[in-house]
């Protein structure tokens, strides 16, 4: 065996960087996040060639200060955390301080910005996370970020890269996801020069979902809006006449932040049993906030997962919600009826995930307490018992730990992401600002 030795931080920086970026999408959602974490409420993103040949992000967030910009490139640099304690209630989409610093390991970048309130900006130019000097500039308030040249020094990871129209794919689905997740800020998004998505950046989710996903899937929702405890649930699902070939118009914020989740995708179909066709599914743009000392962000950057403290609360609020929004929808006399036909077990292709079955399975859970209370504040009233007394999931329900009681006072507000951002204001993300989202200077 060769002699053990560190690696030059050359090497390492390199190695992370591509742990970040993997591809031109990545590096829009990283710059995109930070447009949003300093406080946006208008972001447009220009690509060509799909990313690898320009990507461009301009905001009219909150600036970098001159004297800092060369320190926002530095690995683990962050205006967003500062304690070990901090990682507990992170409330910004960025946090790592990796972002930047692996952009411009991989490429070459132009940062061009002023901050709030100060009349003269700043420019530099970085080449492979070399910096030049900080360069006076004028700017409009905000920050536009360019970045060239993707991976020309990792030749590896570019000889790996997938067609440009393929990038320029996994970008357009991104644009849309942040949209989605931000009804209050105005995305443009050019790609080659044309145009691709334009949203008002009116507060209203409606109108992001026109924009980012077309009249004709916005034709067919149905709102959706509740909340209990700690967990609010809000956002449209199609009408169960509606039902799609594939699960392609799922999609799922979690305090703002596009996830994929099998939970979720789960709760949500239970909502639909015997309401929708067979083999086809429902879509949404569902949007769930609880405390953001409940889910865990503290994942893979390139990811898009999340862990939740109380899996079953998430699982009800999202079930419930949806359940009530169709049943103030649909004629209630046909489910109970087509329920009784159907034996237990023709359910189970509902559930194609292993978290749904483990949520039918009631008694794999701890046990639960006596004295619980009844129910949680669902706006179950419209329901008609007898659908909720069939779906085998009420025993649970009813006799809910109370543990969702004892967890209250769970830290800050979630943030928003439907409502208008007058709303918000105890909500984080906060802007950074340079002066930390956490609200210490
Ligand atoms: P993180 O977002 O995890 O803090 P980044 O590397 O993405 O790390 O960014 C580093 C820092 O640079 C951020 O914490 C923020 O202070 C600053 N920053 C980056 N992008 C912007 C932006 N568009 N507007 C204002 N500040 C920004
Ligand atoms: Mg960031």
């Amino acid at each position: 065996m060769p002699h053990i030795q560190q690696l030059e931080s050359h090497v390492a920086d390199l190695i992370a960087a591509g742990e970040v970026v993997e591809r031109p999408a990545s590096v829009v959602k990283e710059l995109v996040e930070n447009a949003v974490d300093a406080g946006s409420s208008a972001v447009v993103v220009e690509i060509r060639r799909g990313g690898m040949g320009m990507i461009r992000v301009t905001d009219n967030g909150c600036g970098i200060a001159p004297e800092e910009l060369p320190t926002a490139f530095l690995r683990h640099a962050t205006s967003k955390l500062r304690t070990e304690e901090d990682l507990g209630k992170i409330g910004t989409l960025g946090f790592r301080g990796e972002a930047l610093a692996a952009i411009s390991a991989v490429s070459r970048v132009d940062i061009l910005t002023r901050q709030t309130g100060t009349t003269e900006g700043a420019a530099l130019h970085l080449e492979g996370g070399v910096p030049g000097a900080v360069e006076p500039a004028g700017a409009p308030e905000g920050t536009t970020i360019t970045v060239r040249d993707l991976f020309y020094n990792t030749p590896a990871r570019l000889k790996f890269m997938r067609k440009d129209s393929a990038e320029t794919a996994a970008v357009n689905g991104l644009m849309q996801h942040l949209a989605l997740s931000h009804p209050d800020i105005s995305f443009k998004f050019i790609k080659d020069g044309v145009e691709a998505l334009l949203t008002p950046g009116d507060g209203k989710l409606d109108s992001a979902v026109y924009a980012a996903l077309g009249r004709d899937f916005a034709r067919g929702l149905v709102p959706v809006s509740g909340s209990g405890g700690d967990i609010t649930v809000s956002g449209f699902v199609t009408a169960p006449l509606m039902g799609r070939g594939s699960r392609s118009m799922q999609v799922f914020f979690v305090n703002g932040r596009f996830i994929k989740s099998q939970l979720l995708t789960a709760a949500l179909e239970e909502g639909y049993r015997n309401q929708i066709m067979k083999g086809k599914f429902p879509g949404c743009v569902l949007s769930v906030t609880l405390p953001v000392t409940a889910v865990d962000v503290n994942v893979h950057p390139a990811k898009t997962q999340v862990k939740f403290a109380r899996e079953h609360d998430v699982f009800d609020a999202v079930y419930h919600t949806v359940l009530d929004a169709l049943g103030k929808t649909s004629a209630p006399a046909a489910a109970p009826a087509q329920e009784a036909r159907l034996p237990a077990a023709s359910r189970q292709d509902f559930f194609q995930t292993m978290d749904a079955k483990t949520f039918r399975q009631g008694g794999a859970k701890p046990a639960p307490q006596p004295a619980a209370p009844a129910r949680p504040a669902w706006n179950t009233e419209l329901r008609a018992p007898a659908r909720v007394a069939d779906s085998g999931q009420t025993s649970f329900y009813q006799t809910k730990r109370s543990e969702s009681a004892a967890q209250g006072a769970l830290g800050r507000a979630p943030a928003s992401v439907t409502s208008p951002p007058d709303t918000q204001q105890s909500s984080p993300p906060a802007p950074s600002c340079n002066k930390g989202a956490l609200g210490r200077p």
